[in-house]
């Protein structure tokens, strides 16, 4: 059945020379029978038994088992090999410690595809002969020496093998334990060929059937054999209903591998938080700037100048000076934008007004102005009326200001005060050098109409005025003096509106309004093409804060793009550490899973099943972990910074695509988990069975 024809191996000594631990050995083993092989330590027993379970490579010769030469056989053939014909028992046992005895012994079957039921029932069968029944549900750690070379006895048999090969089966027990499993192998070869290897002669003497003696690799009865030429191969019929035992497997493993795999979970549960949040942000910013930073009353007021370059004489520098636009240079800059009206720019009027509250002077709060009120988005007012009627609305910077001012809670229908008293130049005449001075009186109670809802980033206490409104008031009021000397009415607006476009009081600009607000979007176009005109200037604070949010948030967006990027590696090193050093753990276990004839594909199954189960609770549990971050966050950055709900996270629709986010999480994972699970896998290719499982 076994025929060794002239079979040699060679090792290195020192890392030079070469000797041979097994010396052209020729023997014929028969079908049955007990071959105790005997020798000093040293040679070649061991190597001798490791060359016929294909665990070395033979240098020279032959090995035919049932006239199948097995150093030409491919992994698939190796593996059945291993699985079907022969069984290997080893002095240390070599049995699955974290596995019960009598999960160890069904390994054998299970690799091969059979159902755990039938394995169990025919492992019970060889329990009782071995009469080790009472201790198959005991983990193998919990076993005396004794016992689990019965348990790695049994495993050895429970697939119905034609060949035992044991290297040094008792050198480890006591005596009466010897006895026994000398005994157990006795009894086996009556069916099947056993070969023992043993230093102990009068133990094992008295039971073998055939006895050899090897010296210096080298067998003292040598037969004298012909290497055969034929091609016969084995008829593999392995089962493929293995799945649930893979399963059973990885959940045992699961459990026995604890720490890893709460480290793994921990690890990769805290990426995948950062990273939904991280989304999250980025749906919710773009959302977010969308909806507030166009939150303010007066977002369509912006002013309009002329640049004149400057030639500063003898110096390459240039100097930029502003200057009012002439009428029809501005008629023609907006004429194909109906949504703009020009005015004139009456704020330097209004530079150093007094803003009073009950005759008390209110110490912050800048004014602007408002086309009309049919011109914003009512929608923004959130306490108040929609109408402008004599009246002003403020923000809420400015609500909260008189809160802290005058403890008023309710602003609504009191009264504000706008006053001014300043002395202005009016230039009488061209040729002379005489100004006419005149004062400039505003005194002017309004009522609060209303609070506006502002997008509070960067925003200060406003009070928000209808230009139209304003201009009336302007028209009736008049300068005296400059009348008197004209000898006709002549108002501040006139005055306003006359000055030269280099005047400072002119502002050197018109005020443009967007009298809709429902064109906020051509509006911004229609700003960005003037901003394009070479010696047009435009200036819009409403415009100005969006971008600088916006590129805040585009700043932050890469900031945390790559933090994401650093946490990613840091996760993928932290898996694929712990999935090596889990592999160093567990070297000897897939050496003892390789030498049963497991295959690399059952192997990584394994590790799969153990590295998916722990990926689906991180998944489930860090979905539900952002969840309820997400609200947190958002709690906290509306406290500190007043910023409403700027993580969302887009568990249903992603850049427009139902899903795309769990589905992406899902399939990153994925690819990750394989890839750091076929590390451990990639590196048992390498496992050299006989240094693993031979105690030297
Ligand atoms: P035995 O089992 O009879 O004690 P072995 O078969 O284990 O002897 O070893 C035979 C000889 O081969 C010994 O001299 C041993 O040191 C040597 N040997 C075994 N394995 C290796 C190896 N992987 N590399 C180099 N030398 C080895
Ligand atoms: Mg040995």
């Amino acid at each position: 059945m076994l025929k060794l024809i002239d079979i040699s191996k060679k090792y290195l000594r020192n890392s030079k020379d070469t000797f041979y631990a097994v010396n052209k050995i020729n023997y014929e083993f028969k079908e049955k029978g007990m071959y105790f092989i005997y020798g000093k330590s040293g040679s070649g027993k061991s190597t001798l038994l490791n060359l016929i379970a294909g665990y070395e490579k033979l240098d020279e010769g032959q090995i035919l088992f049932e006239d199948i030469d097995i150093s030409k056989l491919k992994s698939k053939e190796i593996n059945y090999y291993r699985n079907q014909c022969f069984s290997m028992i080893f002095q240390n046992y070599n049995v699955i410690e974290e596995l019960s005895a009598i999960d160890n012994i069904v390994v054998k079957e299970s690799i091969n595809g059979i159902s755990y039921k039938t394995s169990y029932e025919k492992a019970n069968d060889i329990l009782d002969k071995l009469n080790i029944n009472h201790i198959k549900n005991k983990k193998c750690y919990e076993l005396s020496g004794g016992e689990k070379q019965r348990v790695a006895i049994a495993r050895s048999l429970v697939n119905d093998v034609k060949m035992i090969l044991a290297d040094e089966p008792t050198g480890a027990l006591d005596e009466e334990n010897s006895l026994i499993v000398i005994q157990m192998l006795k009894e086996i070869s009556k069916e099947k060929l056993v070969i023992v290897i043993s230093h102990n002669y009068d133990l094992i003497m008295p039971y073998t059937d055939y006895v050899l003696h090897l010296e210096d690799g080298k067998l003292k009865e040598n037969h004298n054999l012909i290497i055969s030429q034929n091609n016969k191969k084995f008829k593999i019929s392995r089962k493929t209903n293995k799945e649930k035992f893979f399963l059973k497997y990885a959940i045992k493993k699961l459990k026995n591998n604890k720490i890893k795999n709460i480290l793994l979970f921990i690890s990769s549960s805290f990426c995948l938080v950062v990273l939904l949040l991280i989304s999250g942000f980025i749906n919710g910013s773009s959302d977010f700037i969308l909806k507030n930073t166009t939150k303010r009353f007066d977002y369509g007021l912006s002013t309009i100048s002329k640049v004149e370059e400057i030639q500063i004489d003898n110096s390459f520098l240039k100097l930029n000076r502003l200057e009012k636009l002439d009428e029809s240079e501005l008629k023609n800059i907006i004429k194909d934008y109906h949504f703009i009206d020009y005015e004139i720019n009456c704020s330097k009027l209004f530079e150093n007004s007094r803003l009073l509250f009950n005759d008390e002077l209110i110490n912050s709060g800048t004014l602007s102005y408002v086309y009309n009120f049919s011109s914003v988005d009512s929608s923004l007012i959130i306490e108040g009326e929609n109408s402008f009627d004599e009246g002003i609305y403020i923000n809420n910077a400015f609500k909260e200001k008189l809160k802290q001012q005058f403890n008023i809670d309710n602003p609504l229908g009191q009264y504000i005060t706008i006053n001014v008293k300043e002395e202005f130049n009016f230039k009488a005449d061209t040729t002379s050098d005489e100004d006419i001075k005149d004062i400039f009186v505003f005194d002017k109670k309004y009522m609060i109409k209303g609070v506006v809802d502002e997008f509070s980033f960067l925003s200060v206490p406003k009070i928000y005025l209808s230009y139209q409104d304003l201009m009336a008031s302007l028209q009736n009021n008049l300068c005296i003096n400059v009348s008197n000397f004209l000898n006709q009415d002549y108002s501040w607006y006139d005055y306003i509106y006359n000055l030269d476009n280099n005047d400072k009081n002119s502002s050197y600009s018109h005020f443009l309004f967007l009298n809709n607000y429902l064109y906020l979007d051509e509006f911004e176009n229609f700003i960005n093409n003037i901003n394009n005109l070479e010696n047009i200037e435009i200036t819009c604070d409403g415009f100005i804060l969006k971008n600088t949010f916006n590129d805040i948030i585009e700043a932050l967006k890469i900031g945390l793009v790559i933090f994401f990027v650093l946490v990613i590696i840091g996760t993928i090193l932290i898996i694929g550490l712990s999935s090596y050093s889990n592999f160093a753990f567990q070297k000897r276990n897939n050496a003892i899973y390789l030498s049963l004839g497991m295959s690399n594909e059952q192997l990584f199954s394994i590790y799969i099943y153990e590295n998916v189960f722990v990926l689906i609770v991180s998944l489930i549990s860090s979905f539900i972990f952002a969840s309820i971050l997400n609200p947190l966050i958002n709690w906290m950055i509306n406290r500190f910074f007043n910023i409403e709900n700027i993580i969302q996270i887009p568990f249903l629709s992603f850049l427009n695509v139902p899903f795309l986010l769990p589905i992406l999480i899902i399939l990153i994972s994925l690819f990750v988990m394989f890839f750091t699970t076929y590390i451990p896998i990639y590196f048992s290719r390498n496992i050299n069975i006989r240094k693993e499982l031979q105690e030297e």
